[in-house]
């Protein structure tokens, strides 16, 4: 019988036990399939030997010598030292790590071969923890006919495992052992190596591979894989976009009255970027087709009140309509605008988030199930299973770079309990440059606010170290006198919410000792929400000079009196989230200022991505050059999102293979069906979300 990879475990392999298959789990390798797709990051050159003299610093080689000397240095904790001669010279091999019988083996006389980085050491150059062979006198050890790979690993498995266990997964692979090349309808038109050709290479790449283009993952063997991966998630992508549109949604038609009333009370006139797209999302939301659409617009360019409209629409057709915010101070200040803006017009608009408790919850969740709230604004809480609507017609979702996919396709299931689906908007003010956006979003329309309100005021962007942060107090004390506001953000510390919460805190007492005459707030993740919107109400209100805040003020909170934002350590933060802090200012009408501070010593990196902050104010440019020096993981926050989390491929290496994946895609899609679903469970085996609709 044939060996189906994909259905076959790693524990059939020699070496693999529990142990080792719990490990492979912890990585997602589950089967053969999964092993052979867990690819190289990393070559190492041993297809051939280099003589002692020739060895030079920074090298990675393959020498043989004999062991001249060997000592432990002194100190508590003595390293192993041996030192290693051929005919040309010798080198140094040290062992902070080793037992009695590692010294037994490497002792005076015995032949080795090495393998390891060079580096300059005290006395010479030496090699640290090199791996090594012993070598038998009158038996010469072949060199490999291919570069060593190396993968990326996890505590407790090996370089030395990983080959064992890809040699043998490799060895099946060419008995004949069936892993399906599903893109061979595609070779006569697009040329492309076989899968087994290129799984082979880059496994084992032969000694004259081209080493470089191995390191950038650009190598046409790596690429045939990446083409793949790629093409599998636009196909799930338009799988479930065709999915989604087969089911119904309620058509709304114009609210002209309604509308009218609305913008009569609005101070302002919607830009043309605001009517433009407006009349996109009206287009969408009067069919039974369910609007999947996603609308990008810069940090205050005035998104909130395009989400009002719809919402309105929404409501005048008699539905309820729903938007979710990822933070509860986001969530609020949408539920504090559209209450100022709906209430006159006699609708009710409900807030729930996970900190309404008891009664309120209780009556908040009986007006979404009887239709007697209109409009309901909320933070995930939405998503729970309490939450019943009555006839939710549109979902607007904000920010949603910060939800998981799970969730966004939860609420919509909330819909589908009442026989139809609801339209949806998605609204981002992270600036996806247009491919990527493409890809990642193949199964959203896209409408782009592409013009800020009329007035703005140019922000003056200041790059400084941290050494000056003394001038910078004086400086705010200054504007603050002078009736202006400001915010002070404090570091953004990794993985540590608790962290960060306490670090806020002391810069909030050291600034309340460094400015007595003015008044101080603080605003943190881990403030109950009550003593939060207190604290926000009253900067909002101008009781506050300085809000001292981590980065929960990130998004949405809109303050035109303050007209400066300190952020300290912006050398941690990534560019796109530093644009958004600044968009916290310039809002009003006196001249703004944001002040990047540093801690010193600053990488060149580090220095460029604080200075594209400073030469420019366009989130799309901010976004490009964000990508050229991050990648795309971080830019799209797909830790969270789960989308277009890749195996392989990367949206920013890949971003040339997009336009063939385009058209792969489409040929895919209309002749080979079986072939889509083969690419869709082969790489979106854990993204459901794509195929199970
Ligand atoms: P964002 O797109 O970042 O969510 P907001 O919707 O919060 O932006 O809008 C930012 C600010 O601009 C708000 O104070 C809002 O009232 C104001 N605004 C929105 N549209 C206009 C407009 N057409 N003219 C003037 N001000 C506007
Ligand atoms: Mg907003």
């Amino acid at each position: 019988m044939t060996t189906e990879l994909d259905k076959t475990p790693c524990d059939i392999l020699h070496g693999v036990g529990p142990k080792l298959s719990s490990l492979l789990a912890k990585r997602c390798i589950y089967t053969l399939q999964d092993l052979l797709f867990h690819l190289p990051f990393r070559y190492l050159d041993r297809t051939h030997l280099t003589v002692l003299r020739d060895v030079r610093a920074g090298d990675y080689v393959a020498i043989e010598g004999i062991i001249e000397s060997h000592r432990v240095s002194r100190g508590p904790k003595g390293s192993l030292i041996c030192e290693l001669k051929d005919a040309s010279g010798y080198i140094i091999l040290r062992f902070f790590h080793f037992n009695a019988e590692q010294m037994r083996h490497l002792s005076v006389g015995t032949g080795l071969r090495c393998f390891g980085e060079v580096r300059h050491g005290y006395q010479g150059l030496e090699i640290i923890h090199p791996e090594y062979l012993h070598l038998t006198p009158g038996r010469a050890l072949d060199v490999d006919d291919h570069l060593t790979p190396i993968y990326p690993s996890t505590e407790g498995i090996s370089q030395f495992q990983w080959r064992r266990l890809s040699d043998q997964a490799l060895a099946l692979l060419a008995q004949g052992a069936v892993l399906g090349d599903h893109l061979l309808p595609m070779h006569d038109k697009f040329s492309l190596p076989y899968l087994s050709e290129a799984l082979h290479y880059v496994h084992r790449p032969p000694p004259n591979a081209d080493r470089l283009q191995l390191l950038a993952g650009v190598h046409p063997m790596q690429q045939r894989l990446a083409l793949e991966e790629l093409l599998a998630h636009q196909l799930g992508l338009s799988r479930l976009r065709r999915a989604l549109q087969s089911m119904q949604a309620p058509k709304l038609g114009d609210a002209e009255k309604l509308t009218q009333q609305f913008l009569a009370q609005l101070p302002f006139a919607l830009t043309r970027a605001q009517e433009k797209v407006l009349s996109e999302i009206r287009a969408d939301i009067s069919r039974s087709e369910p609007m999947l659409r996603l609308l990008q617009g810069d940090v205050g360019s005035g998104k909130t009140v395009v989400a009002a409209l719809s919402l309105l629409q929404a409501v005048a057709n008699g539905y309820q309509s729903a938007i979710m915010a990822p933070t509860e101070i986001l969530a609020e200040q949408h539920y504090s605008n559209l209450t100022q803006w709906f209430t006159p017009l006699g609708l009710t608009v409900a807030w729930l988030s996970g900190k309404v408790k008891a009664k309120a919850r209780r009556e908040t969740l009986s007006a979404i199930q009887d239709g007697s709230a209109h409009i309901i604004v909320g933070t995930h809480a939405l998503l729970q299973e309490a939450v019943q609507f009555k006839h939710l017609a549109l979902l607007i979702i904000d920010e949603q770079h910060r939800f998981g996919v799970d969730q966004r396709l939860a609420l919509r299931e909330k819909g589908l309990q009442q026989d139809y689906n609801p339209h949806q908007l998605i609204m981002t003010a992270t600036p996806i440059p247009r491919t990527l956006a493409m890809s990642v979003y193949a199964h959203l329309d896209h409408s782009v606010i592409d013009e800020l309100p009329p007035g703005r005021k140019p922000i003056q962007t200041i790059v400084l170290s941290n050494s000056k942060r003394d001038t910078i107090v004086t400086r705010v004390e200054e504007q603050c006198l002078l009736g202006k506001q400001a915010y002070w953000i404090c570091p953004l510390i990794e993985d540590s919410e608790k962290l960060q919460c306490e670090a806020a805190t002391k810069t909030y007492e050291q600034l309340s000792l460094q400015l007595p005459h003015l008044k101080i707030g603080l605003a943190h993740g881990a403030l109950a929400s009550k003593d939060k919107t207190e604290v926000m109400q009253a900067f909002k209100n101008g009781h506050i000079n300085v809000l001292v805040a981590t980065t929960v003020v990130e998004v949405g909170v809109d303050v035109p009196n303050a007209c400066l934002m300190i952020i300290e350590n912006a050398e941690r933060m990534g560019l796109s989230q530093l644009h958004q802090l600044r968009g916290r200012v310039g809002r009003g009408s006196s001249e703004s200022f944001c002040v990047l501070l540093y801690q010193v010593p600053l990488s060149d990196t580090a220095y460029q991505r604080l200075d594209v902050m400073r030469s420019t104010e366009s989130g799309f440019i901010i976004a490009e050059k964000d990508l050229a020096l991050r990648g795309s993981g971080e830019l799209l926050g797909t830790r969270q999102t789960g989308i277009g989390r890749l195996r392989i491929a990367s949206y920013t290496r890949d971003s040339a293979l997009l336009p063939l994946v385009k058209d792969m895609a489409q040929i895919l899609l209309s002749t080979q069906p079986l072939v889509c679903d083969a690419l869709i469970a082969r790489w979106l085996a854990e993204g459901l979300d794509y195929g199970q609709v």
